[in-house]
């Protein structure tokens, strides 16, 4: 029988321990493994290669992706990097114009010096990609909603694309997660995640997670995955399947605050521009719609001339200044200087990402607590 998310959420993954019918998965906190003899083992050789608390969690993962293979590593970027390592010199990838800091930098300076290339593009542009694909691009990476600006990019659409002219299709799935949004079913070849963001979702753990359904594509993964070692430690996957089960009813608090608070924002008169792709006046709100359930919770915006953005994250008592996202608890982050500080100034300019940009990771508080919080740091800020 196949359960809808809701149920795998809590059920996915290998349920309990068959040994002692402890409900929750246990923690094999252990390097190693006893082998019988030489070349009898039990399944386990050694933690790296795996760990029955890790694969739990993979599988979770796996399924929850409508995949067939999940991996689970030390954290978002230790993700990117195992799936970068998939590429040789001389390869290129196309990838979308607003993407996380970090997932620029390790393009930009470490996988540039092995001789694999980037390009960014427009990845909303469809038109774009198809003029930017050459004989030497291998992938198109991209993000939607993308970090920071929100940007929609037509998941399916893409594809079609990329199979079209053989190269892999890879999204970075975290703003949404695979309660709201599957990249595989729309016809994505990799999905990754910073699984520190929603998927934990208590701001405690970092990890990151890569899905695919191709078993080639797994096992050359998983190789990578041995082989480079960036992999999740048994408690921090304890901890991950521990926030999992409880993503369906955050999400669903987090969308439903994240809507009124970016619908206040737009007719507040405190705003010269709102990014939410859940607003009817956002170019990607159709798009967005077709391919995810919902919008998300993540909201950039920025303050009209007067009110002074740095005043106004001083000012919040509710709303906490600090890196990250996807927390129980609101965060507000200024993007030039803190998450996308890896990124150029000439290139941040370019793309939308000026130093007056503030994004809200909206939490599950009360949310007549959040507005009431935001509109009195705005009107402290002028
Ligand atoms: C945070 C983040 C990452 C990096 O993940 P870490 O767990 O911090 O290494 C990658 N992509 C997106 C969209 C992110 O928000």
């Amino acid at each position: 029988m196949s359960y809808r998310i809701e149920s795998l959420l809590i059920h996915g993954g290998i349920d309990g321990d068959g040994t002692t019918g402890a409900v929750n998965v246990p923690v094999y906190q252990t390097s190693t493994y006893k082998q019988d003899g030489i070349g009898e083992n039990r399944g386990w050789e050694y933690s790296r290669t795996g760990n029955p608390t890790r694969a739990a969690l993979e599988k979770l993962v796996a399924d929850l992706e409508h995949g067939t293979y999940g991996l689970a590593f030390a954290s978002g970027l230790a993700a990117i990097n195992t799936v970068l390592s998939l590429f040789k010199a001389g390869d290129k990838l196309l990838v979308s114009n607003n993407i996380y800091g970090g997932t620029f930098r390790i393009l930009d300076n470490v996988f540039k010096n092995f001789d694999i290339s980037y390009e960014i593009v427009d990845t909303s542009d469809l038109q774009q990609i198809e003029a930017a694909i050459t004989p030497e691009v291998k992938a198109i990476y991209i993000e939607s909603p993308a970090n920071p600006l929100l940007t929609i990019t037509d998941i399916a659409a893409v594809s079609e694309i990329a199979k079209k002219n053989d190269k892999l299709l890879i999204v970075d799935n975290t703003f949404l997660t695979p309660y709201l949004q599957r990249p595989l079913d729309l016809g994505a070849d990799i999905v990754i995640h910073s699984g520190t963001k929603y998927l934990g979702g208590h701001s405690d753990t970092i990890s990151g997670f890569v899905v695919v359904k191709d078993k080639a594509l797994s096992e050359r993964l998983y190789y990578l995955q041995n082989a480079i070692g960036g992999v999740l430690a048994p408690w921090d996957s304890f901890l991950m399947i521990r926030g999992i089960k409880t993503l369906g009813v955050r999400m669903d608090r987090h969308v439903a605050n994240a809507q009124k608070i970016a619908e206040w924002l737009e007719n507040s008169g405190y705003v010269e521009k709102v990014y939410f792709p859940g607003l009817p006046s956002n170019p990607g709100y159709e798009i967005q719609k077709k391919q995810a359930d919902a919008p998300g919770a993540m909201i950039s915006f920025v303050l009209k001339q007067g009110y002074d953005y740095r005043k106004f994250v001083k000012a919040l008592k509710l709303v906490t200044l600090a890196e990250s996202l996807g927390g129980v608890e609101s965060l507000v982050c200024h993007l030039a200087s803190m998450t996308h500080a890896a990124i150029p100034y000439e290139i941040r300019q370019k793309v939308g990402i000026v130093d007056e940009l503030i994004r809200l990771s909206v939490g599950i508080e009360n949310v007549d607590d959040l507005i009431a919080d935001l509109k009195q740091a705005i009107e402290a800020s002028k």
